[in-house]
């Protein structure tokens, strides 16, 4: 498993049909219905704040003020022409550029937009760039995240524990698929076709009212797919019925006035801003980024670290714990016995500990993680949620097996729950048990051991005299 990646689960979750989009008279825009939402208008604003906050540390954001202030001027004038039905008042819609290749955006709830500095690159004009991001815009608008969210909750759940679609990019899919479980392949998951369709209409609506011709947004993505060719994702042969996506927003743009004659089309803004982009040297993909950010290469702009294991080979006969064992004291604030046999690989704020050949560039099959995480809440319950989540997030293939229940911790009271599922690298059962406590700066303490479930018996003795060792100097 790897370490936590994000303070949320998002998983991809194709939701069942259901009709949102009620056509009226042939001549009539389509009437658009938002989803059913049990979500306060509040938690969409939360959400989106935590995840923006994530990806402005984690990607690289482009701090050219000519282009910032432009491309605000592009979303202020299309937030301005969003339906009063979907006015949240509340909601903070604002730009933002990345530094990145591919044809592509997403927008968070409560309105923060990140825009690929690539979609201008490849734009044939402003109205292409508009396009885009008035479908992203309507998804925020009519609270997809949280609406989806409503469709898939269990009385039990919170909020934070259940699959969310945060980003909803406008290119979804294969190549969300294939950016993996990091950042960037949670914000490129896509919405149920159900919401892409609604975010279509309602995009084209915002277009024309906005002074745009809607038939742009159907063009960007003949745009997209043209650039893509032989590479990057093929939105056409990928979505499920891709053909319908562009006729039914030509379609749509047929029943719509634009408030403009002629249209937006070409701006000199766009223009400058275009050859500013086209002069910087060329951006990365967003698999790239993301790769990098994982072997510990850094990105500009990123705050990410080194992965420490990623140097470790993985084998298919590890050497089980030692009954030996050998203090570790390499943190200031813990002291903890581990077996002999285990190599030590400490970060700034954790340290993991891991026999050889069971560590290597997706962190650790058998082992112990110990670590400080940031929680916000300053609560055990909360915190520890929030850490789950973001284990979660970074093993997308594990799933947790129960709630918190109390335990102790380095002889404070503590949480402790279970999490398992398929490992990707050791394609057995892997069992991952998560033990949380208090520090007395209001910080979350975690433990997590990791270990195949076919052999937890010969680890649970290590693990016991690990946790019982535990001394915290905080
Ligand atoms: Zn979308």
């Amino acid at each position: 498993m790897r370490k936590g990646y994000f303070g949320k689960q998002l998983t991809a979750a194709v939701m069942a049909a259901t009709l949102l989009i009620l056509p009226l008279a042939a001549s009539a825009q389509t009437r658009i219905v938002a989803p059913k939402n049990k979500y306060k208008v509040q938690d969409d604003i939360k959400l989106g704040n935590d995840a923006a906050r994530q990806v402005e540390q984690q990607m690289p954001i482009i701090s050219d003020t000519d282009a910032a202030r432009y491309i605000d001027r592009v979303g202020q004038r299309l937030v301005a022409s969003i339906p009063p039905e979907f006015q949240h008042p509340e909601f903070n819609y604002r730009f933002q550029w990345l530094n990145a290749s591919d044809l592509n955006a997403f927008a968070l709830p409560g309105g923060p937009m990140f825009i690929n500095r690539g979609m201008i690159e490849a734009a044939h004009n402003e109205g292409e760039l508009a396009g885009v991001m008035a479908h992203e815009l309507s998804h925020v608008a009519l609270r997809h995240a949280t609406a989806q969210a409503t469709k898939a909750s269990s009385t039990s759940s919170t909020l934070r524990n259940l699959g969310l679609i945060l980003g909803g990019a406008v290119i979804g899919g294969q190549a969300g698929a294939q950016l993996g479980a990091g950042l960037a392949g949670t914000f490129m998951l896509k919405f149920s076709r159900e919401y892409e369709s609604q975010a279509d209409t309602l995009g084209a609506q915002i277009m024309a009212k906005a002074g745009y011709d809607p038939h742009d947004l159907a063009n960007v993505f003949k745009t997209i797919e043209g650039e893509s060719k032989g590479s990057g994702p093929e939105w056409l042969s990928d979505h499920p019925n891709p053909g319908n996506r562009y006729e039914n927003i030509n379609r749509e743009a047929s029943y719509l006035r634009v408030s403009q004659d002629p249209p937006i089309k070409i701006t000199r803004d766009f223009e400058r801003v275009q050859a500013r982009f086209h002069a910087l040297p060329k951006a990365k993909t967003m698999a790239q980024i993301e790769k990098d950010a994982q072997a510990g290469k850094g990105t500009e702009g990123s705050n990410n670290t080194p992965n420490p294991t990623a140097n470790g080979r993985y084998s298919n006969s590890v050497r089980f714990p030692s009954s030996r064992v050998r203090a570790y004291t390499g943190l200031s604030w813990l002291r903890v016995n581990v077996p002999s046999n285990w190599l030590d690989f400490p970060s700034q704020d954790d340290v993991q500990f891991s026999p050889e050949g069971a560590y290597g560039d997706q962190g650790i099959t058998r082992g112990a993680m110990i670590g400080i995480y940031n929680g916000r809440n300053n609560n055990l319950t909360n915190d520890s949620e929030a850490y789950v989540s973001s284990m979660l997030q970074g093993n997308p293939y594990l799933t947790q097996r129960g709630d918190l229940v109390q335990t102790y911790v380095a002889g404070r009271q503590g949480l402790t729950t279970i999490l398992s599922g398929r490992s990707p690298v050791t394609n057995r059962t892997e069992v991952v048990t998560i033990y949380t406590t208090t520090l007395r700066n209001g910080g979350l303490l975690y433990v997590a051991t990791v270990v195949p479930q076919a052999e937890s018996a010969s680890y649970s003795a290590a693990f016991r005299a690990m946790l019982n060792s535990m001394r915290l100097n905080d």
